[in-house]
């Protein structure tokens, strides 16, 4: 049994009462780890902790910042075989997809060092003379970052290379269902000497942890990936204390099949996209949108492919698919296919447990199609964060932005087309904060990521990721 500690100024530490929350294995359903579970005093002393090393590591140079995130990246790279194994343990992704995810993680870590570098100012001429203003940004203070269990290093990556490159300290509430990988991330950082209390870790239940930073006056910005509906209650409770947040939250990605596309790469870009990490993705494929004249021949085409993945335990078996990280994800997907059956739509494949005896146990789901769907149906309208699509065909742009637009989310989209017209203008209608063109990737480190609607509003990645965390100020120089 693995048992690993929270970090608090510095301190790898217990929980005060010394109550644990048990890690499970999804694809054995073994429990196999324990972290501390956190209660409001726990938080407090980490919130305390991110505030007494605030003012010194906010004093230090970008530069010098930059040279910890570095070093960290590094290690994390060292480490990245190590960090992977314990990520499949929790998450249940395969061994390959953890370590890309870990690899990634550390390229972040390495960009916000160099972005940190690039925090610059602005000079603005007054009209009278003898004046000048200066505008500069500075670091907001101790900031919280709250993220999920679908990609927990990566998640979390993002908000510690932005927080701490700009000088601000950080207390990570670590999702439950996945502490570990975050904690060994974290460990490479405090490894290579980062100062005590310039990052924190605390585990245990989001409501508790959550209302202790929320509520809290030190914590001057909330970084909280998760989903709408808790989202929601972050920016509630953030209004007493007049926090800055940032919300990246649920989505339902369209993707849209023009006729013109290159369907080799519209296929295999759905069967990537739908189906990667279980669909256990905020910007996993949700409704396919296909132009009728190709409808039958794309379904035939995705199904075939899609049939080909092959599941397992991501740690013992080389595989696509893992199983699902929760056995409420799986109820959920489950719900959200008979829900579309009752409405008439059709499975074209999956929709059930794999057989066999090696699925006996876990969370296994087979990669599901469904089509003859519409509007009415939860698959086209709510996020199901699973390995779900519904296909439905459209005859004109208009209908297909029409349908695309047509749910409360808006984080992310994809075209298909080699029309540059009917690219741009789809990019133009679409209601989505990223939208991506023959491609089924709109998130790149160095570029804004941020949901339109009820899929939040802030940044994550790019210059944008950085300002999150830095106030501005302007000065007005008179010139005696
Ligand atoms: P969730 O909202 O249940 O939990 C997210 C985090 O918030 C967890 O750490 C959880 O412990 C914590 N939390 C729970 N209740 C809280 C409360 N009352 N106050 C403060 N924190 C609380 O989401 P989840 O089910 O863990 O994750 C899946 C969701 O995350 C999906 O909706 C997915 O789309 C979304 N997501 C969004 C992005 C993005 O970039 N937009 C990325 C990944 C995941």
């Amino acid at each position: 049994m693995i048992h690993e500690k929270m970090l608090i100024g510095g301190k790898w530490v217990e929980s005060k009462k010394g109550d644990v929350i048990e890690v499970i294995n999804p694809a054995t359903e073994e429990i196999f780890a324990d972290v501390p579970l956190a209660d409001k005093s726990d938080v407090e002393d980490a919130v305390n902790a991110a505030d007494s090393a605030f003012l010194s590591w906010s004093r230090l140079s970008p530069f010098e910042r930059g040279k910890y995130l570095r070093k960290a990246s590094e290690l994390v790279l060292k480490r990245s075989k190590d960090i992977a194994r314990v990520l499949t343990m929790e998450q249940g992704k395969p061994l390959a997809e953890a370590e890309g995810e870990v690899i990634k993680s550390a390229n972040i870590l390495r960009y916000y060092a160099e972005e940190g570098e690039r925090i610059y100012g602005r000079i603005i001429a007054n009209e009278e003379p003898d004046f000048e203003s200066m505008v500069i940004y500075q670091p907001i203070g101790v900031a919280a970052a709250i993220s999920p269990w679908n990609y927990p290093v990566e998640l979390l990556a993002w908000k510690v290379g932005a927080a701490l490159a700009a000088g601000c300290t950080l207390v990570a509430k670590l999702p439950s269902e996945t502490p570990l990988s975050p904690l060994a991330f974290i460990k490479c950082l405090v490894d290579v000497g980062l100062p005590e209390g310039v990052l924190n870790a605390v585990t245990g239940p989001g409501s508790v942890i959550g209302s202790v930073l929320i509520s809290s006056p030190i914590v001057k910005k909330i970084a909280f990936t998760g989903s709408t509906e808790v989202g929601r209650e972050v920016l509630k409770g953030s209004a007493d204390t007049l926090k800055k947040v940032s919300l990246e939250l649920g989505g339902s990605l369209p993707m849209i099949v023009c006729k013109d596309c290159n369907l080799d790469a519209a296929v295999s870009g759905a069967v990537r996209r739908s189906f990667r990490n279980m669909g256990q993705i905020c910007i996993a494929i949700n409704r396919i949108y296909v132009e009728r004249e190709i409808y039958e021949e794309f379904i035939e085409r995705f199904a075939q492919a899609t049939k080909k993945l092959v599941i397992g335990n991501g740690l013992t078996d080389k595989c696509d698919l893992g199983p699902m990280c929760t056995l409420a994800g799986v109820k959920k997907t489950i719900t959200h296919i008979q829900d579309a059956i009752e409405k008439g739509a059709k499975i074209v494949c999956g929709g059930k447990r794999p057989e066999g005896s090696k699925f006996e146990k876990g969370y296994f789901f087979e990669p599901t199609i469904l089509r003859d769907v519409n509007h009415s149906m939860l698959v086209m309208q709510e996020e199901t964060f699973g390995p779900l699509v519904g296909v439905m065909p459209f005859d004109t742009l208009d209908e297909a932005v029409e349908l695309a637009n047509d749910t409360r989310y808006g984080l992310a989209a994809i075209v298909f087309t080699q029309d540059i017209s009917t690219a741009r203008r789809l990019c133009r209608d679409i209601e989505a904060g990223n939208v991506a063109v023959n491609n089924v990737d709109a998130g790149v480190i160095n570029a804004p990521y941020g949901g339109w609607k009820d899929s939040g509003f802030g940044f994550e990645h790019g210059p944008e990721g950085l300002y999150e965390y830095l106030h501005i100020k302007h000065i007005r120089i008179r010139y005696l």
